[in-house]
C-alpha cells in the first residue's frame, strides 16, 4: 500500500528518530508527530546527573529541531486509535494516517503511596520540581536502587544532601551482577552514601507528600524528601481497545510491526522472541535504533533489515563512568580483561563457549562502537532468549 501520511505518536527521542529516518529513506509524504508534551523533544537522560545538578540548563537539554516538513503538533495526546479506519483519536480531533509509529514511551511507576504526592523523575516538569525542593531540603531517601535511583542519590551527594538509598535488593545487582555492583556501591559510600536493603515491601510514610518510608520491623526512614525510582511503565493506555496486542509494552515483530503499517519503537516497544518470550529495552540507545529500524520497516517491509538491538546502556555516578554492552543480568562471573575493578579503567567481559555476551566498561575511554563489537550482536540475543 502507499503511504501518503504518516502520524508518529510521541514526543521524544523515537518520535525524533523515526521522523527523521522517514525524510532520510526518501519518504515525501506528510509526516505529523502528536507529542502530549508542552516543549519540543529533550534529552531526559541528564535529567538525574547534570540538569538535576543545575551544571545543564533545560535549554541545553533540547534536541535538534524536526524538519520544516514536519508538523509537530505540541500538548496534543493521542486518546484513541482506530486501526480498521486509521484514525488516531485526539481532543481536537481525529487524524488519519496511511502509516504509524508508537513511540509514547514510558512514564514512571509509583510505590503506591496511598496520598498520592509521590515525587518522582521522567520529565522536564518533574525535574524542575525535584530542583525547587531540593533547595530547601537537607536530607533525601531515594527509593529504589537502579540506574536511575543511584544517579539521583550521586547528584544529590554532589549537592551535600544526606542521602539514603532503600531497595529490596543490594543496588544494582539484578543489572550489572554482584562484582560491579558492589563496586559502585562502595563507591557510593565512600561519597557518604547509606544504603538500605529492605527484607520486605517498602511503605511510603507522610502526609500528601511522602516524609519517609517504612521498611522491616516497622522501622521508619525518614528524609525532607523522598524520591521514588522504582522503574517505569510503558504508555499503553491509549491503544487500550485498539486490537493491538499489548503485553506490557506494543508488542512487535522482528521488524517492530504491530501490523504492517504500524510499527512501535523505544521504551513502549516490547518485541517478540522467536520462542515467544518477549521484552522492552528501555534505554536511550535502544530508542534511537529501534526508531531507525522502526522507520524503515513501515517504508519497505520485509526488504529492511530486522532489528537486532545492541543492548548498549551506560550510567554515571559516584565518579563512575559505566558502559556496558549485553543483556543485564547477575548471572556468569566476569574475567577482568583490562585495567583494575579497584582502581578503574577496567574492562570485564562475561562469556560462554570462549564468546563474550556480556561487557562492562569501568571510567574506560572505550568507544561504544568498538564496546559493542565485543559482543557479537546474534549471540547476545541467544543469551537473552
Ligand atoms: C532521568 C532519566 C535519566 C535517564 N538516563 C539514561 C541513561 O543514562 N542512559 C540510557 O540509556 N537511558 C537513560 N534514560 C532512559 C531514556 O531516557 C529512555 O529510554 C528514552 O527516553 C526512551 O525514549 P522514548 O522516545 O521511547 O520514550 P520517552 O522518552 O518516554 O518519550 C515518550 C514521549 O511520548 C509522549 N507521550 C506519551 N503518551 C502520549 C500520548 N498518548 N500522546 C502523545 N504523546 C504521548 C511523552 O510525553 C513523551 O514525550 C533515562 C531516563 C530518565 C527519565
Amino acid at each position: 500500500m502507499k503511504l501518503n501520511r504518516i502520524v508518529v505518536v510521541g514526543g521524544s527521542i523515537a518520535a525524533l528518530t523515526a521522523a527523521e529516518t522517514l525524510r532520510i529513506e526518501g519518504f515525501d509524504g506528510s509526516i505529523t508527530v502528536l507529542s502530549d508534551e508542552k516543549v519540543p523533544p529533550y534529552t531526559r537522560v541528564p535529567l538525574s546527573k547534570s540538569a538535576l545538578a543545575g551544571r545543564e540548563s533545560e535549554d541545553d537539554l533540547t534536541l535538534p529541531a524536526m524538519s520544516d516538513d514536519v508538523d509537530l503538533r505540541l500538548h496534543t495526546r493521542a486518546e484513541g486509535l482506530d486501526v480498521h479506519r486509521r484514525l488516531v483519536h485526539t481532543r481536537e480531533g481525529s487524524v488519519p494516517f496511511d502509516g504509524l509509529v508508537i513511540a509514547t514511551g514510558a512514564r514512571a511507576r509509583t510505590v503506591g503511596h496511598r496520598r498520592g504526592g509521590e515525587r518522582v523523575l521522567r520529565d522536564i516538569e518533574h525535574s524542575r520540581s525535584l530542583r525547587a525542593d531540593l533547595a530547601t531540603a537537607s536530607s533525601v531517601l531515594v527509593v529504589g536502587g537502579g540506574f536511575l535511583g543511584m544517579e539521583i542519590a550521586s547528584t544529590c551527594r554532589e549537592l551535600g544532601k544526606d542521602v539514603t538509598v532503600v531497595d529490596r535488593e543490594p543496588p544494582l545487582e539484578r543489572l550489572l551482577g554482584p562484582l560491579v555492583g558492589a563496586r559502585i556501591r562502595d563507591a557510593a559510600h565512600l561519597a557518604g552514601v547509606r544504603i538500605r536493603v529492605a527484607a520486605g515491601d517498602v511503605e511510603l510514610v507522610g502526609g500528601k507528600t511522602p516524609s519517609g518510608a517504612r521498611i522491616a520491623n516497622d522501622e521508619v526512614l525518614e528524609a525532607d524528601m523522598v524520591v521514588s525510582a522504582v522503574g517505569d511503565l510503558p504508555n499503553i493506555e491509549w491503544l487500550l481497545g485498539s486490537g493491538l496486542r499489548l503485553n506490557g509494552g506494543v508488542l512487535v515483530d522482528a521488524w517492530c510491526r504491530a501490523r504492517p503499517n504500524i510499527v512501535a519503537a523505544g521504551d513502549v516497544a516490547v518485541q517478540a522472541g522467536p520462542d515467544g518470550s518477549s521484552r522492552r529495552t528501555p534505554s536511550w540507545t535502544n530508542a534511537i535504533e529501534q526508531a531507525r529500524a522502526a522507520a524503515q520497516a513501515l517504508l519497505r517491509a520485509e526488504s529492511a533489515a530486522p532489528y537486532r538491538p545492541s543492548h548498549y546502556y551506560w550510567t554515571e555516578q559516584f565518579g563512575l563512568d559505566v558502559k556496558m554492552v549485553g543483556p543485564p543480568g547477575s548471572d556468569g562471573t566476569p574475567t577482568i580483561s583490562e585495567g583494575s575493578l579497584d582502581c578503574p579503567p577496567a574492562l570485564l567481559e562475561w562469556h560462554t563457549s570462549g564468546t563474550a555476551y556480556r561487557v562492562v566498561a569501568l571510567n574506560h575511554g572505550i568507544r561504544p562502537a568498538k564496546l559493542k563489537r565485543l559482543v557479537p550482536a546474534h549471540h547476545s540475543r541467544a543469551v537473552l532468549r
